[in-house]
Order: C-alpha cells, then sequence, then structure tokens
C-alpha cells in the first residue's frame, strides 16, 4: 500500500485498547527486515528514521527504499521522523514526504518548546501530516539510576493538558519512568501519574524507551493509555549480536552479515508486535 499515516491506526488502537510500535531504521536491511515483519504479522506499523538520517545526505534514497517497500506490503505503514531536532528539520521531513512527524522540544523550556511545537504543528497540518511532540523529558537509561532520580524530568498532567490546548498536538510522548538507550538501574513506571496523564489529555500517548521494559511493564503501560511504543535500541543490539555471531562463523561471507541485520528485525519487530497486541490489527 502507499505510505499512509498512522493517525486512524492509533485512534483505533485507543478504542481497542493495543499499542502500536514505532520501529527505527538506518539502513536498507532494517527496513527490509522491519516490513518483512508488518507483513507477517499483519499488523499496521511505523517505519521512522531518526532526525540525523533526515538533515544527512542521503535522506531521500532512504525515504524511497521505504516507501517502494512498503508499496509492495498489503499492510499500512507509515513513515515518522523520529526525534526532529528542529523547526527545519520537520520542514525538511515534510518536503520529503513523511507521513507523521516528531518535533522533540523536550530539553527546551516549556513555553519555548510550546511556540515550536506550534509553528510545527501549523506547518504540517497545512499539509495534513499529524504531529507528535513530547513534554517532560525521557532521558538517558545511561543516567537512570531509579524512578527517583528521573522524578524531577517526568511529564506533569496539567502542563500536558496545556501543551496539548496550545499546540494542537497530535500526539503526546510522555515521561513515566522509561528512558532512551540500556538502562543502568532497574526501569520502574509510574502508572499513577500516566493514568492522572490520560484523564486530562485524549490524543494517542506514546512511551519512548521500550528496550528493557519486561511484557508485563508494557501491557501495564498500554492498559493505562500508552497506544505507541518506540522501539530502538534493542533492535540495534540484536542486530550487532548476530553479526557478531557471522564473524565468529567459520566463513563469515558480506551476505551472512547483512542477512543478519534483516534478520535480527524481522525477529524483534515481530516480538514487539505480538507483545503489544498489534498483529492482526491491519
Ligand atoms: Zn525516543
Amino acid at each position: 500500500m502507499p505510505l499512509v499515516s498512522i493517525q486512524a491506526s492509533l485512534h483505533r488502537a485507543q478504542a481497542e485498547g493495543y499499542a502500536i510500535p514505532l520501529f527505527d531504521v538506518f539502513e536498507f536491511h532494517s527496513i527490509v527486515g522491519t516490513i518483512a515483519a508488518l507483513e507477517k504479522k499483519r499488523a499496521p506499523g511505523i517505519v521512522a528514521l531518526p532526525s540525523r538520517w533526515v538533515e544527512g545526505p542521503h535522506a531521500a534514497a532512504h525515504v524511497a527504499a521505504v516507501r517502494l517497500l512498503a508499496e509492495e506490503a498489503p499492510v499500512p505503514i507509515a513513515l515518522m521522523l523520529d526525534h526532529g531536532s528542529s523547526f527545519e528539520a520537520c520542514m525538511r521531513a515534510l518536503s520529503l514526504g513523511f507521513t507523521d512527524i516528531m518535533y522533540d522540544g523536550s530539553r527546551l523550556p516549556v513555553e519555548e518548546n510550546i511556540a515550536t511545537t506550534k509553528a510545527v504543528v501549523r506547518a504540517a497540518h497545512a499539509l495534513g501530516v499529524p504531529v507528535e511532540a513530547e513534554v517532560g523529558h525521557v532521558g538517558l537509561g545511561a543516567d537512570y539510576e531509579s524512578l527517583d532520580s528521573a522524578r524531577d524530568s517526568l511529564t506533569d498532567p496539567a502542563t500536558a493538558q496545556r501543551f496539548v490546548e496550545e499546540t494542537g498536538v497530535d500526539y503526546l510522548a510522555v515521561a513515566i519512568g522509561s528512558a532512551h538507550g540500556l538502562y543502568k538501574g532497574e526501569p520502574q513506571l509510574d502508572l499513577e501519574l500516566l493514568a492522572a496523564i490520560r484523564q486530562r489529555v485524549d490524543i494517542p500517548l506514546v512511551m519512548h524507551g521500550g528496550t528493557g521494559l519486561s511484557e508485563q511493564q508494557f501491557r501495564d503501560a498500554i492498559a493505562t493509555g500508552i497506544v505507541k511504543v518506540n522501539i530502538g535500541t534493542d533492535l540495534m543490539l540484536t542486530a550487532s549480536r548476530r553479526m557478531g555471531e557471522v564473524a565468529q562463523s567459520p566463513k563469515p561471507s558480506f551476505f551472512a552479515y547483512t542477512a543478519a541485520i534483516s534478520k535480527a528485525y524481522q525477529e524483534r519487530c515481530a516480538y514487539y508486535l505480538d507483545v503489544f497486541g498489534a498483529s492482526g490489527k491491519a
């Protein structure tokens, strides 16, 4: 199918109580593996390119690869900008035909975050493209000792409500205890906080930093209102480990390395689609 925004699928997931994963891809074989998993599981899904890739020299080629592979797949696939670093990066993604974009101003003072998010929303909506933004800040797992150590940057429910009302954003990434990359301590989610945000905000809520959470934590987060979960680190780590195994094999071939990337992506993406309840929902 042609690339399509994930918005309708997220609203359906929200009504029916499951979540849709976003998978970060970086090169051709990761794209192939991700789309193969979506096809096999008959699931809607989001293929995402990080901001640096969209700002870099091969952005259009990466987009073309996702678009052509998605067109051959019988399931709805969205192409999303992950953590758009500036207004300009978001505009570049719009010009390249992304179906959904995230602007991340979560490190800025909230008033600045609101102002830039609002400008991005205005431009994106003119083209019919939904926008995700983040309020509170999802930090790095490497700095994560415990939920209490992350407490200061968690999302405040009243601020989240004001942020959504003032910016007109379509999906909201919230900081509820998860973190990007591998966790130094044990990840814990503040489900009471998530429930309080859910009460004030009715658009799809997004959890970043999925790698390292247990299946139970995913289920609890989804039952409490998370509708989209971003996965990146686990995919990269599994693919790297598999390439390491190829290197250790008696006759490592070039093609065994590239196949290892696609296979690792396909397996791990399929796993998350099952855990989040997205399998069979295309
Ligand atoms: Zn993220």
